[in-house]
């Protein structure tokens, strides 16, 4: 287990102790982009003594429990919302290594949270309006009864090896030329191993051997949550899709290609494997 205890400074609650909700951290999005404080070398969370200029519209927010100590709530607001001065809405994934670690990862959860709420107004099943279930962070609709929690979409993201060589491919979808390790979504009624087994097959067509669970990480681009395996390389061809990867090889740890961001699990298995096999 390579992802326990991941976030730091931070108590987890559902319900607030108390209804003044005018005070602590408040993690603000709009457009699914978060409002940050921009200082000159460092970003920050804005606390609720900063956002005047928004307090009209900082009402019913969520509480996620205590951050530094402090109450902290999160909110969506209209897209037309314009940051107070010296704050900007920014890209999530942008914020990465410009916040500090313990407010990039609970922004993280809170942007999940929050596109749960602004998705789960009315019932799915009758349509009707729902409320909070008291204690619980789930919707119940008060007409048929339905509950609702936030939905998660569990995907398998999987670290091929081959003699010493690690398999890395370019998606389409990746950007510049990144390269990563094989990935896609659980699909209902399957194992995780059976996932991981069907992605290689449907993506790059071979077939592999003793997979091994090695760490997860909540991806909230908009509500996944990766669980990172390993496998060895049992047979068949390297044939790429064409659709979603465009090309997959062998890559020895000494000659790697432009790999992807730090903040992701593919580069964490992709670093721990390169130091578990360098030769120096
Ligand atoms: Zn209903």
């Amino acid at each position: 287990m390579h992802t326990q205890n991941i976030y730091k400074n931070y108590e987890p609650a559902v319900t607030a102790p108390d209804k003044d909700y005018k005070c602590g951290y408040w993690f603000i999005f709009c457009s699914n982009k978060l409002l940050i404080v921009n200082n000159e070398n460092e970003a920050k969370i804005p606390q609720y003594n900063e956002l005047s200029e928004l307090s009209q519209v900082l009402t019913s927010p969520l509480y996620l429990g205590r951050f530094y100590g402090l109450p902290a709530y999160c909110i969506g607001l209209a897209d037309s919302t314009q940051a107070p001065s010296g704050m900007s809405f920014v890209d999530l994934r942008s914020t990465f290594g410009v916040l500090d670690e313990a407010s990039f990862l609970l922004a993280s959860k809170a942007v999940q949270v929050v596109a749960w709420e602004q998705t789960h107004r009315f019932c799915g099943k009758c349509g009707s309006l729902t409320q909070d279930l008291s204690g619980e962070r789930a919707k119940v609709c008060p007409k048929c009864g339905f509950i609702s929690y936030p939905r998660i979409c569990p995907a398998v993201i999987t670290a091929v090896f081959k003699e010493n060589k690690i398999l890395l491919a370019h998606a389409r979808s990746f950007k510049g030329d990144i390269h990563s390790l094989i990935a896609g979504f659980v699909e209902a009624g399957e194992t995780l191993e059976e996932a991981v087994e069907r992605e290689i097959m449907e993506e790059i067509s071979i077939k592999v051997k003793n997979i091994k669970y090695w760490g997860s990480q909540p991806w909230p681009y908009p509500n996944s949550l990766m669980l990172g395996f390993t496998a060895e390389y049992e047979g068949g061809e390297i044939n790429v899709d064409g659709v979603e990867i465009s090309h997959a090889h062998w890559y020895d740890v000494e000659n790697l290609p432009e790999l992807p961001p730090k903040v992701s699990i593919a580069r964490k298995i992709i670093d721990w494997y390169t130091m578990e096999h360098s030769s120096s």
